[in-house]
């Protein structure tokens, strides 16, 4: 009850405490175990977090890193996409996608993004410069991009495919998961559905000359102990994290699959009375990271669904191309037309592994009192 506000129920839109109650006691003893041996950097379960994560992704090499950011800078920086080179991403991601690419040494360059929130590759083909080396795909809330698309597309035009999975660690394409068509980049941040007490991420690559050259880069590029082959800064996963990591990933896919039950079920509820609700195409899993809806009236939903205890977010509201820090790369309103529409519609709804079925209902009820 919300006293305050008169809600008969509240919907937070994460709950990482409750997230943690029931697997509390495994995860302090994986810690404990850390605390002990003593080897917090780059020790024991950072290996095994790697080889666990490998399997997972069924990609054959994993590096941890110290977080989403770190996996995108230097997957692009080991690529050798630097200075005089352009990356083409998404310009409704999150800002990471773009500033690893500017953090890389290369100019970003935006692509719109098609109705499921996800780069379009007609608009990234038509995007491609001389000067283009590599393209950063997004598999935004969660839901692959189109890979077949895009694989075909950066093969023909020799082209590196990163794809940023922050979002989306378990989707599948084609029964495929992501993070294994071209680089995967993933995130542990804890807001993601796999995540650390603190900061985190990961690279995934079928290329064993990659992975090694990732693992000199994210240790100051020391080769080994004494000889330094190239500068660089440490971005290393803690010991600490990857053992809890190890704990939950054991979770992850009951957890995305309580997210896509969530999806489902507000998919069917919404069905007449949002103007975009997502939902799965047949070669697709989503995982659901954010389950967005779009309503013209998206400021006026927000504050009724607050009056009804309701937590619902906007990612993003300023497209990336929009932002201060984008100011010289020479974009304005008006570019990219689809992210720009979306920006003002789009609304997140809470669907955090967490949530009952009763919230998910209480929440739909609250979208058609408010809008009908
Ligand atoms: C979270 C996120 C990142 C960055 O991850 P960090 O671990 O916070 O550096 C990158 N891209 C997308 C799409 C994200 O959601």
């Amino acid at each position: 009850m919300n006293a305050s506000s008169g809600a008969a129920r509240r919907v937070p839109y994460v709950d990482l405490a409750g997230q943690h109650a029931p697997i509390k006691d495994e995860i302090l003893a994986a810690i404990e175990k850390v605390l002990l041996r003593g080897d917090f950097i780059l020790g024991e379960e950072v290996a095994t977090f790697e080889r666990n994560f490998a399997e997972y992704c069924g990609a054959p090499h994993v590096v941890a890193l110290r977080s989403g950011t770190d996996a995108l800078t230097l997957a692009l920086r080991a690529l050798g996409v630097g200075a005089g080179d352009e990356a083409i991403t998404a310009p409704n991601s999150f800002v990471a996608s773009a500033a690893a690419i500017a953090l890389a040494g290369a100019r970003p360059v935006f692509a719109d993004v098609r109705d499921d929130y996800n780069i379009d590759p007609d608009a990234v083909e038509k995007a491609i410069t001389p000067h283009t080396k590599a393209v950063v795909a997004v598999h935004l809330t969660g839901r692959p991009a189109d890979m077949d698309a895009l694989v075909d597309l950066c093969r023909r035009k020799g082209l590196h495919l990163i794809e940023d999975a922050a979002q989306a660690a378990g989707a599948e394409y084609r029964g495929r998961k992501v993070g294994s068509f071209g680089v995967g980049c993933f995130s542990f941040h804890p807001l993601k559905t796999l995540s650390a007490c603190g900061d985190g991420g990961a690279l995934a690559t079928s290329d064993p000359r990659l992975a090694e050259r990732v693992r000199v880069l994210r240790n100051l590029g020391l080769r080994d102990r004494d000889h330094c082959v190239e500068f660089a800064a440490h971005s290393r996963l803690d010991t600490v994290q990857a053992a809890l990591l190890n704990v939950k990933l054991k979770y992850l896919d009951t957890w995305n699959d309580i997210r896509r039950g969530h999806a489902q079920l507000y998919t069917r509820l919404l069905h007449g009375i949002v103007d975009y609700a997502p939902a799965d195409k047949p070669h697709e899993k989503a995982v659901y990271h954010t389950y967005v809806i779009r309503a013209k009236r998206r400021d006026s939903l927000r504050g009724a669904l607050a009056d009804r205890g309701v937590d619902a977010k906007v990612h993003y509201p300023i497209p990336i191309h929009l932002q201060e820090a984008a100011k010289d790369l020479g974009c304005k309103p008006g570019d990219f037309p689809q992210t720009e529409r979306q920006a003002k519609e789009i609304l997140s709804l809470p669907v955090h592994q967490g949530l009952a079925r009763e919230d998910i209902e209480y929440v739909a009820a609250a979208i058609w009192e408010a809008l009908s």
